[in-house]
């Protein structure tokens, strides 16, 4: 696999010279996925389902071939897979039904401070109104999570557990296999929140045997507004649906419904036909790169960029020991978003802000950070112009002092 020639299936990194290093925000997206989606729009542009002509079929098998590529990737089953608009309504969907059905007085949810928002705020909302306890599993000195200090707050009161597979502050691996057998032990659901860790590592929801786990197109080379809900099907089947209305019934009164089988009692409405369309291209796109590859470019090129960093002065790094191409630092003296327009200027598209992760800008005793993230198409010269634009970031700012 040669990242050169990936590179000519994105427009941007062929017709300009950017060096793109906020791929946990948003990856870019390669020919094959917009060449589907406009295939979509162009050709078929119609809705599924309920159709009784070609055109209709021809997307509705396309829609429903997206959902097959997703249970593949995922290793579960077709009905196992919920199309949402991305990983924070697919959180959503979970603690809003399921954690209100389950969550009683005095229950206990762990989560983490090394959450993105989406993972935590939902189940902050099922706890006051429940009257349940959110619980924090202690990070380590890195800020990590690990498995012995999820073991001090796990109890027989744990209910639900939701935490994060990959975090997108610190690019740290949770030990979430081993995780959830501990919190089975104790009755407890498990919710993983996969929107990093689905664009860069195979993932297997059987041999993981989480109860339930998400995931968002637009960082793994596909569109924006759809996003996966994997669930375990007898749970899936319990959960009542949180949105009502067209294509999710199967009969109407007029004082009452029933429902379809999931997953469409929970696709309300006309659903994200073209999203689920690029997400399957996504899948084989991503395929066709595979993930040996992905998690290979990732570890090269956050080894050169660590050991290019450590060789300047005057920045802290807070995830000196990062598992994949997520790098969070700081400018000494530099307020991360004054460091960006530097950034920006040399054209390195990187984030500074707190990541959607407040609580553990809090634990850094910090407001914000610098966060390169890399993904398979990046290069070591990309690395190369991302080190230039720190140096001339600090002698910019040092030259006011
Ligand atoms: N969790 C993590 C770890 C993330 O990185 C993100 C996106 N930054 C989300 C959840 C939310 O994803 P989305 O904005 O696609 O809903």
């Amino acid at each position: 696999m040669d990242v050169h020639s990936i590179r000519k299936d994105f427009y941007i990194l062929v017709n300009s010279d950017l060096v793109y290093l906020d791929n946990a925000a948003s990856s870019l997206k390669p020919k094959p996925v917009i060449d589907m989606i406009n295939f979509y729009n162009e050709r078929l542009g119609v809705n599924v389902h309920r159709g009784v002509y070609r055109l209709s079929h021809e997307a509705t098998e396309l829609y429903e071939g997206a959902r097959e590529k997703v249970a593949k990737l995922l290793n579960c089953r077709f009905e196992e897979v919920v199309f949402t608009r991305g990983t924070s309504s697919a959180l959503n969907l979970v603690a809003s039904s399921l954690g209100m059905q389950i969550i009683e007085l005095g229950d206990e949810i762990i989560t983490s401070e090394l959450e993105h928002h989406s993972s935590m705020l939902p189940w902050q909302n099922v706890a006051r109104k429940k009257n349940a306890k959110l619980v924090f599993v202690p990070l380590d000195e890195d800020k990590r999570i690990t498995v012995e200090n999820f073991k001090k707050v796990l109890s027989d009161k744990t209910k639900v557990v939701a935490l994060n597979y990959i975090s997108n502050a610190m690019g740290y691996i949770t030990p979430i296999k081993e995780i959830i057998r501990l919190a089975h032990e104790k009755g407890a659901i498990v919710i993983v929140d996969s929107a990093q860790a689905a664009p860069h590592m195979p993932i297997d929801v059987k041999d993981l045997d989480c109860d339930f786990l998400a995931f968002s197109g637009h960082k793994m080379c596909g569109p924006t507004g759809i996003g996966v809900l994997y669930g375990k099907h007898h749970l899936l089947q319990t959960m009542e649906p949180v949105e009502f209305g067209g294509d999710m019934i199967d009969t109407v009164e007029l004082s009452c419904a029933t429902f379809k089988e999931t997953p469409y009692k929970f696709e309300t409405g006309t659903p994200i036909i073209g999203g689920a369309i690029g997400l399957g291209a996504a899948i084989d796109y991503i395929n066709s790169i595979g993930y040996d590859f992905i998690m290979q470019q990732d570890n090269i090129l956050r080894d050169y960029m660590l050991q290019e960093m450590k060789n300047i002065n005057g920045i802290t790094i807070y995830n000196p020991k990062t598992d994949t191409g997520i790098v969070s630092f700081n400018i000494d003296g530099v307020h991360p978003h004054d460091a960006a327009t530097v950034f920006d200027q040399e054209n390195v598209a990187i984030r500074a802000g707190h990541h959607c992760a407040q609580p553990l800008m809090r634990c850094l005793n910090q407001v914000a950070t610098i966060r390169a993230s890399t993904y398979f198409y990046n290069t070591k010269e990309d690395i190369d112009r991302f080190i230039q634009a720190i140096h001339k970031a600090k002698a910019f700012f040092d030259s006011f002092i």
